[in-house]
């Protein structure tokens, strides 16, 4: 299902830009919560990023700590977030992969609720198990 990131790719409708190369883009997010919110995306077209290729991982990877120190240089926070909803219920409203860098200062960022539990011993063992199955070089 085509996004309103789809147009911006397809040069139908403008974005602020920040960043390009062959496979990524950044640009200013239009509703930012600080100065700088810059949102970083792969021209992959997927919804998650559990469905992001490795190569197009790879591209994210390589470019974002060099689009962090840009946002950083630019605003003059020293802090940040780096935030990448997946799902409705995980906050995603538009369904194309995307990064948020988000500065974080006195007056704005993101507000973060962290609900930490305990983690039990025997719950570790089967989730270390069942993740390590899927990471299996044939999982
Ligand atoms: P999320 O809740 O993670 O899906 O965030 C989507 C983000 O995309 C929001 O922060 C929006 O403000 C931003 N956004 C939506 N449309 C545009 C647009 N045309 N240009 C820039 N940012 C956009």
């Amino acid at each position: 299902m085509s996004t309103i990131f789809d147009k911006i790719l397809d040069g139908e409708i403008l974005c602020h830009k920040v960043y390009e190369d062959d496979h990524v883009l950044a640009f200013l997010d239009i509703g930012p919560i600080a100065d700088g919110h810059t949102l970083v995306i792969p021209k992959e077209r997927k919804a998650q990023l559990d469905q992001l290729s490795d190569e197009a991982a790879a591209a994210i990877g390589r470019v974002l700590p060099r689009i962090c120190r840009a946002v950083l240089a630019a605003t003059g926070a020293s802090a940040y977030n780096v935030l990448q909803n997946n799902g409705g219920m995980a906050h995603q409203v538009v369904k194309h992969v995307h990064f948020h860098v988000i500065p974080k200062t006195a007056i704005g960022g993101l507000g973060i609720n962290w609900p930490a539990g305990q983690l039990d011993g025997e719950r570790a063992k089967e989730l270390t198990e069942a993740m390590s199955a899927h990471l299996a070089p044939n999982g």
